[in-house]
């Protein structure tokens, strides 16, 4: 038997609550989706998500929210999938990267001043397999510059900065719950806007630009509406909501025995020689999606791993390297070191205690 690097957790009761979704032959957004936005806000923190059908929904309703367009430039981390990147380019704009920091996989407040013009309009901060990014620095540069700033929070949904719920913290913040995240509505995702307005063209832009809550049916049997900006079919369903709502119930004791999974791990691979650990605050909590470090020999690190029935992974290079984005960048001196000597290793719902101590001892054993 393989130990898998990721697992999908589906609730035991998922099945009956999409069953009844079936039942009902209601399938699109309805109620349930409303329930699952309250239950992210109440559960999670996220301030007025709206639900969508994938994260790269959210991050591009992000980019057409805060207005980003041709010519503009918004600022974002190579160490992450390209739909960060790619939301950017869809709006006729360009993504200029950053340096990350080799220690965490993060964007590096220090290198993005020198990156910003007169056509940078956002910072794009992503959170690397869950960990936050250095917000306060981040945010201080974007006020002094004016520029909006929004996260990619993937692999994010229940970590906390300095107390605070990411999805409360900046412009935007985007989520999503796609197959393989930590909470999944088979595809799916959400996007936090802090602004009031805003967040009503949120809701709006979501489903063709139809203010829903104010199009009432007219006697002729059609919603009375005027279209007057884009809009997309970015809507979550029903049956969809009723998968996530299930995954919900103890979303936050999950989240408490993954990091205690971490603290496991951190503790017991401190020492290894060849094996250096991304660096962590105190003032953060991860969602920790991910779980990576840095090794030497890497090749034989999972080779090693692999003959053990244990899955190590190295997961994104820099997605600078994409011709689309104009290949490979000489001046991100880290994310260059970091493509070479990352890795990650299982860690999931399905990983037992007594799995994480047979890959510590595996990985204790020398590649
Ligand atoms: C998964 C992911 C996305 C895209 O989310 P989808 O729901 O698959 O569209 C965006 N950014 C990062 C960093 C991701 O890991």
């Amino acid at each position: 038997m393989q130990i898998p690097i990721f697992h999908t957790y589906i609730h035991p009761t998922a099945k009956q609550r999409v069953a009844e979704v079936l039942d009902t032959t209601f399938l699109s957004e309805g109620k349930l989706v409303k329930e699952f936005e309250a239950r992210l806000s109440r559960d999670l923190g996220m301030v007025h998500p709206a639900a969508l059908n994938s994260g790269t929904s959210a991050l591009h309703l992000a980019m057409v929210i805060a207005g980003i367009g041709p010519g503009d430039e918004v600022i974002l981390s190579p160490q992450t999938f390209v739909a960060s990147a790619l939301v950017i380019s869809q709006q006729g704009a360009t993504p200029v990267f950053a340096d990350i920091q080799y220690e965490t996989g993060n964007i590096d407040p220090s290198d993005i001043e020198s990156r910003i013009t007169e056509r940078t309009k956002a910072i794009m901060a992503v959170h690397w397999g869950g960990y936050p990014c250095d917000l306060d620095e981040i945010h201080a540069i974007a006020r002094k510059y004016g520029l909006l700033v929004i996260e990619d929070a993937a692999h994010a949904p229940g970590a906390t900065y300095k107390g605070r719920a990411i999805g409360s913290i900046s412009d935007f913040t985007c989520f999503s719950f796609q197959a393989i995240k930590h909470l999944t509505t088979g595809d799916g995702g959400a996007i936090c806007c802090l602004d009031p307005v805003l967040v009503q063209e949120t809701f709006k832009r979501r489903w063709f630009g139809i203010d829903r809550a104010n199009s009432p049916m007219s006697e002729l049997g059609e919603r009375e509406y005027d279209i007057s900006a884009v809009g997309f079919k970015y809507h979550l369903s029903d049956y969809a909501a009723a998968l996530g709502l299930a995954n919900l119930e103890g979303f936050n004791e999950r989240l408490a025995r993954r990091r205690a999974l971490v603290r496991r791990y951190r503790e017991e691979l401190a020492n290894v020689p060849g094996l250096t650990l991304f660096e962590e605050k105190g003032d953060r909590e991860g969602a920790y999606w991910l779980f990576g470090f840095h090794v030497e020999q890497r090749l034989a690190f999972i080779r090693s791993l692999k003959a053990k029935g244990i899955v190590a992974s190295i997961i994104h290079d820099g997605i600078d390297h994409n011709s689309l984005f104009g290949g490979t960048r000489a001046d991100l001196a880290n994310q260059l070191r970091f493509n070479k000597t990352q890795i990650h290793i299982p860690i999931h719902d399905a990983l037992t205690n007594e799995q994480l101590a047979y890959v510590v001892d595996v990985i204790k054993q020398g590649w």
